[in-house]
């Protein structure tokens, strides 16, 4: 909070700077991280892309194009290109980063190795949240620092390894808050909610 306050107090005292406010906040090119990508001036916001999926474009301080590229979490640290206007290719940096482990003993052996009907069930739920993802809006987004859903403590953190009865599972991907129930929870952006489920790892 205080490095937040800092970083604010110092761009405002400059009239000009080589790297906008948005690129020195959220430029962290580490697995699982987001590299901010310059892309010069020009008319209209260049077409990009990174791992064949579509990236956030946008305009910062009103003159320069910017690219908001999401890391996965399995890339490993060297170099990444992305393609401009179907073409061009720019290379960024990633640096490395270490994640806590985690090592649970789960009781339900079902989760740890689940049987042939859990599995088509994780399957059929692994496609639905894919095709969800996959999904992309070209709208500009409301904000791009996510608001916090609830004001609960984080309970379990983004990149977390996990080992479930000393056997490694994929990684935390998300970011857990505790609440209690009932407590109202914030959207963290304007959005269209999408996808709405039961599963089996991700519960409702
Ligand atoms: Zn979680």
């Amino acid at each position: 909070m205080r490095l937040f306050t800092l970083l604010t107090l110092f761009c405002l005292a400059l009239p000009v700077h080589a790297e906008g406010f948005i690129s020195r906040l959220l430029n962290k090119p580490v697995p699982g991280g987001v590299a901010v990508v310059d892309l010069g001036t020009g008319e209209t916001a260049p077409n990009v892309r990174y791992q064949s999926k579509p990236v956030l474009v946008i305009k910062e301080d009103q003159q320069r194009w910017i690219a908001i590229v999401g890391i996965p979490l399995s890339v490993k640290p060297g170099t990444q290109q992305i393609s401009v206007n179907g073409s061009k290719a720019l290379s960024f940096q990633v640096g490395s980063k270490h994640y806590v482990e985690q090592r649970i003993t789960i009781k339900n052996q079902q989760q740890v190795n689940p049987n042939a009907t859990n599995l088509k069930r994780i399957q059929r739920e692994l496609a639905e949240q894919t095709h969800a993802y996959q999904q992309f809006s070209p709208r500009q987004p409301s904000n791009l620092l996510l608001d916090k859903p609830v004001n609960g403590p984080l309970s379990s953190p983004f990149g977390l390894r996990r080992f479930f009865n000393g056997e490694e599972r994929n990684p935390h991907s998300g970011l857990d808050f505790a609440a209690s129930r009932g407590t109202s929870i914030k959207a963290p952006a304007a959005g269209k909610v999408i996808l709405v489920g039961d599963y089996f790892f991700n519960g409702k």
